[in-house]
């Protein structure tokens, strides 16, 4: 547990794939901590925490999840039973976490997804089969209490902070934000499209990135890696990025139409393990779509797949 300023504490849980771990937050109250997510639900998730809030002392008050993610929502059950405390997760959010964690047919959605933008039935097989590991390890806390952008938690603000995840939500107060995959330090936060996410996450991911800017944070609290002492500063650099993203996406577009799948292999390269290709496909069609929506290029559909040409 590392001490940060302004009384918060950070518990870093460990991952068993990149990047190997992710950072949950304790911040001080009146009432008591709020725990800011709660890392993947292994099997030993109650031991953990047991062990990390005996050393924090005091009493959760509250348990705030900032998106669906299994590294961030994967213990929230298990630490609300330890804790009696009540988990608040985004409006938006819960009803992601719920439709992919806790349905049936999700595996099913995303499998036809993905053969609909190109992806080869073997390779489909491959992320399907992945998804199968995380759904084990996430138990969300069912029914929480749903919070919205601009409310307030225990005197921090409700920043909505949509890219990586459609409903991910972001803490603030006297300049320090508490980022989730928002910001990241050294790593680009993964911004996807999925079946049933919101139609342009990069588009949002972008104005989420002006509005930090407009915020004027002058520390951020990442869900992994370094804290950022410069969150303007990396707000800028991650726009700058995303542009040269789309003129790179850009120039793989001519008049034939191309798979998202098939924009995606000279984009990240064709030797790439399951869990990278599944975000290189997802990664590669929320650029596609901005770049549609930006009037640089067209979506077509036929006989059930998705295809892409360069705007004449
Ligand atoms: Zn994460």
């Amino acid at each position: 547990m590392d001490e940060l300023p302004g009384g918060l504490r950070r518990v870093t849980m460990p991952l068993p794939a990149r990047p190997g771990h992710v950072h949950t937050y304790l911040l001080p109250g009146e009432d008591g901590w709020t725990l800011v997510d709660t890392g993947l639900g292994l099997p030993d998730a109650s031991e953990l925490w047991a062990d990390e809030l005996a050393q924090a002392g005091g009493r959760v008050a509250r348990i705030f999840v900032t998106h669906f993610h299994p590294d961030h929502v994967g213990a929230a059950a298990d630490v609300a039973a330890l804790t009696g405390a009540p988990v608040l997760q985004g409006r938006l959010d819960y009803a992601q976490c719920a439709r992919v964690w806790g349905s049936e047919d999700w595996a099913a959605e995303l499998a036809d997804w993905f053969r609909r933008n190109g992806v080869p039935p073997v390779v489909t097989h491959e992320l399907v089969g992945e998804g199968a590991f995380y759904r084990s390890v996430v138990r969300y806390q069912v029914d929480p209490v749903l919070v919205d952008d601009g409310d307030l938690v225990d005197g921090w603000e409700v920043v909505a902070a949509p890219g990586h995840a459609d409903g991910q939500l972001t803490l603030f107060r006297d300049g320090a934000l508490v980022a989730a995959d928002h910001l990241l330090a050294r790593i680009t936060p993964a911004v996807g499209l999925w079946p049933e996410s919101r139609p342009d996450p990069l588009g949002d991911f972008l104005v989420a990135l002006e509005r930090t800017i407009a915020l004027e944070p002058r520390i951020a609290f990442p869900g992994h890696g370094d804290v950022i002492e410069d969150p303007v500063g990396r707000a800028r650099q991650l726009l700058e990025h995303h542009r040269e993203r789309l003129d790179v996406t850009a120039t793989a577009l001519g008049p034939e139409p191309i798979s998202g799948y098939d924009v995606s292999v000279p984009l990240f390269g064709a030797d790439l393990k399951p869990s990278a290709r599944r975000f290189a496909v997802a990664e590669t069609l929320s650029h596609l779509e901005r770049l549609v929506r930006e009037g640089r290029a067209v979506r077509h559909e036929d006989a059930g797949a998705v295809f892409y040409t360069a705007a004449q």
